[in-house]
Order: C-alpha cells, then sequence, then structure tokens
C-alpha cells in the first residue's frame, strides 16, 4: 500500500467538493482558478465537472497540464435509466456521445458513469441493470476510439431509486465482465461502498487492472442529507485505510480523487481552506 504521509503528489481534487458552480453554491470559482490553487499546493490532478468546462474543453486541459497537473477524469454521463434520465434513447446515446467527445477534447483518461435509477414503471432492478449494460456495451467502443475508460460507479443503495440502479460494487464488477471490454471499468468511491464488508474479496474477483478511480470522503455518522452532507476525511465512520488497501491490493496506482458534497459546510469555507484540509487529511488519515 502506498505512503502518503509525507507526499500528496497522487491526490487529486473533485470540484464537487468546492460547490462545483452548483447554482446557489460553493465560491464559483473559474476553473482558472481552480486550477491555481491545486498547483500552488501540490496536487497532482483534477476531475471537473461538464457544466464547468462548457465549449473550453481544449482550454482547460491544457491549462491544468501547463500548471503541472494531470485531468484525472471528468463527470459524467447522463442518467441512463430512470427519472432523471434524457427523454428518449436517441437523446441519451447523444449525449453519452457529447460526454465521450469532451472528455477527449479535455486529455481525461476517464469518463464516470452514474447509471440512473429503475426504470419508471418496472418495478425491476435487474431489467434496469440490463438496460444500463446494453448501453454501455454500445458506447464502449465509441469511447475507446476517442482514448476514454468508461468508469461504472456503483452508488450507496440510499440511492438506487432515483439515481443508480447500480449499488453494489458486486454487480458493478458482473457487468463490466458480462461486457468484457478493457475500457469498461469501475469506479470506487468510500461514500458508496464503506458499508461493504464484502468490497476486499469483490476487488479481489475483479482481477488487475479493472479500478480507474478511487474516490475520498468520509460518511458522517450523523449525515443530515444522503446527497449533500458528505464528510471529510476523518470526521466520519469509514475505514479509510482499509478500503484504500483493498482498492491498491487490485495494482490500483492512480489517484486518491477528494469528492466532498457538502451544501451545508465545506461548500460555505473559502476553497482555500477546504484545500488546506484536504491536504492535511491526506497524508494525515487516508
Ligand atoms: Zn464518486
Amino acid at each position: 500500500m502506498r505512503d502518503f504521509s509525507h507526499d500528496h503528489s497522487m491526490l487529486a481534487l473533485n470540484t464537487a467538493t468546492l460547490g462545483h458552480n452548483l447554482e446557489g453554491h460553493g465560491a464559483g470559482w473559474s476553473p482558472e482558478q481552480v486550477i491555481e490553487a491545486c498547483a500552488e499546493r501540490g496536487l497532482g490532478g483534477i476531475t471537473f465537472w461538464r457544466r464547468e468546462i462548457g465549449r473550453r474543453a481544449i482550454e482547460i486541459g491544457d491549462r491544468v497540464r501547463g500548471a503541472g497537473m494531470q485531468v484525472a477524469g471528468l463527470c459524467r454521463t447522463p442518467f441512463l435509466t430512470g427519472p432523471l434520465a434524457p427523454p428518449n434513447r436517441q437523446a441519451i446515446i447523444d449525449d453519452f456521445k457529447a460526454s465521450i467527445e469532451m472528455a477527449h477534447e479535455l486529455g481525461a483518461p476517464v469518463l464516470t458513469i452514474v447509471t440512473g435509477g429503475v426504470i419508471e414503471g418496472s418495478h425491476s432492478i435487474t431489467e434496469s441493470l440490463s438496460r444500463v449494460q446494453e448501453l454501455v456495451a454500445a458506447m464502449a467502443p465509441v469511447a475507446a476510439d476517442a482514448n476514454v475508460v468508461l468508469a461504472l460507479e456503483p452508488l450507496n443503495p440510499v440511492y438506487g431509486g432515483n439515481r443508480s440502479c447500480l449499488v453494489t460494487v458486486r454487480d458493478a464488477i458482473d457487468m463490466c465482465q458480462a461486457i468484457g471490454a478493457d475500457n469498461v471499468q469501475i469506479a470506487i468511491d468510500v461514500y458508496h461502498v464503506w458499508w461493504d464488508t464484502s468490497l476486499a474479496a469483490e476487488l479481489k474477483r475483479a482481477g488487475k487492472g479493472r479500478i480507474a478511480g478511487y474516490h475520498l470522503c468520509d460518511w458522517l455518522a450523523d449525515t443530515t442529507d444522503v446527497q449533500l452532507d458528505r464528510g471529510m476525511m476523518g470526521d466520519g465512520v469509514a475505514d479509510l485505510r482499509q478500503i484504500r488497501a483493498a482498492v491498491e491490493a487490485t495494482g490500483y496506482d492512480g489517484y486518491c480523487e477528494v469528492e466532498i458534497f457538502s451544501a451545508a459546510n465545506w461548500w460555505k469555507r473559502p476553497p482555500g481552506e477546504v484545500l488546506d484540509t484536504i491536504v492535511e487529511r491526506f497524508r494525515a488519515v487516508c
């Protein structure tokens, strides 16, 4: 397992942690301000959200690399199923392709997939997962041509209804194996897997080269909002070292990406303070 106690070159910021320009949240920093602040503190990478990039993917990607960092990833594809997905299959495919194109232009090696919830009226998580699998399999070659890895991110089961019918690492690995494309992998996020005592065994089953991202935060014991009250590493109940050990046992040597949605706490603080805290906690408790 890597020792980060004196080294945060593999620390990446997911801009969600600063409010990622969500209406009414965060400090509203431009991508340029975020890049400069991360570079100043010696972070290694940044993962952006599409809403921040707009038509400036090439420019922003170059700016990140010019500052001595890498673009770690891009969030995310459209929802593929459920009540929040675009209205029809063609609209989903079009937006999926647009997200792949943006990742390519940005130089982001990884595009995250949040699957979307259960198909409306179906009452079937199985049917929903089949729909996801079919769409991801169809898009895998398009992503491969763009040098983009598609990362299926299983979400905490609390999101099963509307945001992600994919809620276990087990199902994510099964889907990867069923699709069988090298560029379809999984992302492991502490917020979504901290409770899962089968994590290490499942990741072992996945084998080498199946993890495309590792996302850090913490689960607050007294959390007040399952979407926007994530904890800073060290403030919650997740066994961060054990989870990272399970991830790295697969050979994963990529970024540790801090992704904290926190409307009532961290998004209200100055971004510089948030970034300083991230560096300190990463070295101390992750
Ligand atoms: Zn995540």
